[in-house]
C-alpha cells in the first residue's frame, strides 16, 4: 500500500515537472512556430490567391444550385483564407522581429494561426460534401498543422478536438446522407487523432532537442567561466590581485618589443616596503597581508592604464611605465612614496603605518635593453635607496650596470 502511494507520488511529480518543462519551452518553441508560419503564410497566399481567382471565374449559375454554390462557396473560402494569410502572416513577421515584445500575445497568434487554418479545412470539407467528396485538403492542412506549430499537447487536443466538434455539427447541413455523414465524420475523427499524436511526436522531439541544446550551452557557459577563472589564476597574483610575476614578464616583453619598433622611453620603478619584517612580527602575518593589499591598490591607483603593475615577489612590486622618461618615472616614483608614507592602514585595532624605498631605471629613447638589465639597473637602485636610509626613491641609469 504504501510502494504504491509512493510510486503514486513519484509519478505525479514526475508529471508535474514534464509539465512545468513545457511551459518553460513554449514561449521559445512559439517563436519556432511563428518563424516557420511566416514562411507557410507566403506560400498559401499565393496558392489561395490562384484557387479563389479560378473558383471565382468558373462560377456559373447555368451548372445548376448546388455546384454552383460550391463553385462560389469554395472560391470565397479561399479568397478569404488568402486575406487571413496575409494579415496573420504579417502579425507572425512582427513576432519573429521583435520576440520581447510578442512574448504576451506570441501564442494566442499561434493558437489563432492553428484554429484559422483548421476552420478553413473544415470548410473546405463541408463545403466538398456537395459535389466533389474530396477530403485530400483536409488531410494535409490537419496534418500541416500537427507538424508546423509547436504546442504543448493539451493545446493540441483543444485545437483538434474543438475542430472535431464544429465539424461534426457542420457537415450535417452539407451530407444528407446519414450512412456517408457518419463514415465522413469517423474518417475525419481519425484524420483529427493522427494528427494530434503527430502533434505529440513533433513537440516531443523539440523539447528533447531544447533540453540538450540548453545542457550543451550551460556546460559550455561553466566551461568559459572555469577557463577565466584559471587564466586569472595563471596570470594574477591572489593576495593582491594584480598582476603575478610571470604575466608581468610576458606583457614587459610585449612593451619593450613595441619600444623597439615604435621608439619611445621606458621606465621600471621597484619598490619593496621597508622593514616589513618588523610589521610581521608586531602585529602578525595577517596585518602583514592587509598592509601588502592597501599598498598594492595604491601601486595600481597611481599607475596609467597603460602602465604594467605586478607583486613582484613577497613585499616587492615593479611598475613598467611605457612612453615616461626618467623625469616621469622619478615623479611617479616620489608620488607613490609619499602615498605609501601618507597613507595609515586600520587593522582592527592596530593602525599601521608602512614605508616604501624604491629602485627607477629608464630605457631612453632609441635604446634597447632586456627585461632583465632593466630589472637589475632598478634594483641596483633599490639597493642604494634601501642603503641611503629607506623610505626614498633613487635613480640607477642602465649604463652604470656595466
Ligand atoms: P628591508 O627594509 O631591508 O626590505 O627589510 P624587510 O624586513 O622588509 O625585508 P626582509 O626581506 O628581511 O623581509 C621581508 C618580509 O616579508 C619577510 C617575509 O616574512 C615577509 N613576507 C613575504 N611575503 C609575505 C606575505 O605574503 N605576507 C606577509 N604577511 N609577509 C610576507
Ligand atoms: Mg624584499
Ligand atoms: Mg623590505
Amino acid at each position: 500500500m504504501i510502494r504504491t502511494t509512493l510510486t503514486l507520488q513519484a509519478l505525479r511529480d514526475r508529471l508535474r515537472s514534464t509539465l512545468q518543462q513545457y511551459q518553460a519551452i513554449q514561449p521559445e518553441a512559439t517563436l519556432e512556430s511563428l518563424r516557420r508560419f511566416r514562411v507557410f503564410a507566403m506560400v498559401t497566399l499565393v496558392i489561395n490567391v490562384l484557387y479563389a481567382v479560378q473558383f471565382l471565374t468558373h462560377a456559373d449559375v447555368a451548372l445548376g444550385p448546388a455546384p454552383y454554390a460550391w463553385t462560389m462557396g469554395i472560391g470565397l473560402l479561399h479568397a478569404a483564407m488568402a486575406c487571413l494569410m496575409a494579415l496573420l502572416g504579417f502579425f507572425s513577421h512582427r513576432a519573429v522581429r521583435h520576440p520581447r515584445a510578442s512574448a504576451r500575445w506570441g501564442f494566442a497568434l499561434q493558437m489563432l494561426v492553428c484554429a484559422t487554418a483548421l476552420a478553413f479545412a473544415c470548410g473546405l470539407m463541408v463545403l466538398d460534401q456537395w459535389v466533389l467528396k474530396n477530403s485530400t485538403p483536409f488531410v494535409l492542412i490537419c496534418l500541416v498543422v500537427g507538424m508546423m506549430s509547436l504546442m504543448r499537447p493539451r493545446f493540441a487536443v483543444l485545437l483538434f478536438g474543438g475542430a472535431y466538434i464544429g465539424l461534426y455539427f457542420a457537415l450535417a447541413h452539407t451530407q444528407p446522407n446519414a450512412e456517408m455523414l457518419a463514415q465522413t465524420r469517423g474518417d475525419a475523427r481519425l484524420v483529427f487523432i493522427i494528427s494530434a499524436v503527430v502533434s505529440y511526436v513533433v513537440w516531443r522531439q523539440y523539447v528533447v532537442a531544447t533540453l540538450l541544446r540548453q545542457e550543451v550551452a550551460t556546460a559550455q557557459k561553466a566551461l568559459a567561466d572555469k577557463q577565466t577563472a584559471l587564466e586569472y589564476l595563471a596570470t594574477h597574483d591572489p593576495l593582491t590581485g594584480l598582476f603575478n610575476r610571470r604575466e608581468f614578464s610576458r606583457l614587459a616583453e610585449q612593451e619593450l618589443a613595441r619600444a623597439a619598433r615604435y621608439p619611445c622611453p621606458t621606465s621600471v620603478v621597484m619598490v619593496d616596503l621597508d622593514f616589513f619584517k618588523r610589521i610581521n612580527d608586531q602585529y602578525g602575518h595577517p596585518v602583514g597581508d592587509h598592509v601588502l593589499v592597501h599598498v598594492a591598490a595604491i601601486v595600481q591607483k597611481m599607475g596609467r592604464s597603460v602602465d604594467v603593475a605586478a607583486r613582484f615577489g613577497g613585499e616587492e612590486f615593479i611598475a613598467l611605465l611605457p612612453n615616461t622618461t626618467v623625469e616621469g618615472a622619478m615623479t611617479f616614483a616620489e608620488n607613490l612614496r609619499q602615498a605609501i608614507e601618507a597613507s595609515a592602514l586600520q587593522a582592527g585595532e592596530f593602525t599601521v603605518r608602512a614605508t616604501a624605498s624604491m629602485g627607477v631605471t629608464c630605457l631612453p629613447l632609441g635604446a634597447t635593453a632586456s627585461l632583465d638589465t632593466l630589472y637589475a639597473a632598478a634594483d641596483r637602485g633599490l639597493y642604494a635607496a634601501k642603503q641611503a636610509g629607506r623610505n626614498r626613491v633613487e635613480f640607477c641609469a642602465l649604463a652604470r650596470l656595466a
